[in-house]
């Protein structure tokens, strides 16, 4: 079994953050930095946006409640109208709610925004 060679002459460095990068936000220049919607943030800019979207979240279900309300009045107009129970109201109204919570919402939480729209339909 052969044995792989360490190179001891020459040293790799790790790579780091290039640095002309600057943080999308405030435009100082980063050496570490965290990324969201693949633009480049400091740590500080990052912990303001998490905390807008903390509120534009609330703001997403208190959206998608009103709408799925206006969704199930809706179903139940039609059905007592027709007297007919179509699944086709059933997908419109979750199309409502999903649409309410997408506009009231940060389209950088699609996980936490369907956790929240599933319930709601
Ligand atoms: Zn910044």
């Amino acid at each position: 079994m052969e044995e792989q060679e360490i190179d001891f002459e020459r040293a790799h460095f790790e790579q780091h953050a290039s640095p002309e990068l600057q943080c999308k936000s405030c435009g100082e220049s980063l050496t570490t930095y965290h990324t969201l919607n693949g633009e480049p943030l400091c740590a500080r800019c990052l912990g303001q946006a998490n905390a807008g979207r903390q509120g534009s979240f609330i703001k997403a279900v208190l959206l998608g409640s009103i709408a799925g309300t206006l969704g199930a009045a809706l179903y139940y107009g039609i059905s007592a109208l027709t007297g007919y129970e179509l699944g086709l109201v059933a997908i419109v109204v979750g199309i409502m709610v999903g649409v309410a919570v997408r506009m009231g919402g940060d389209e950088a939480m699609p996980r936490r925004l369907s956790a929240a729209t599933c319930p709601i339909s």
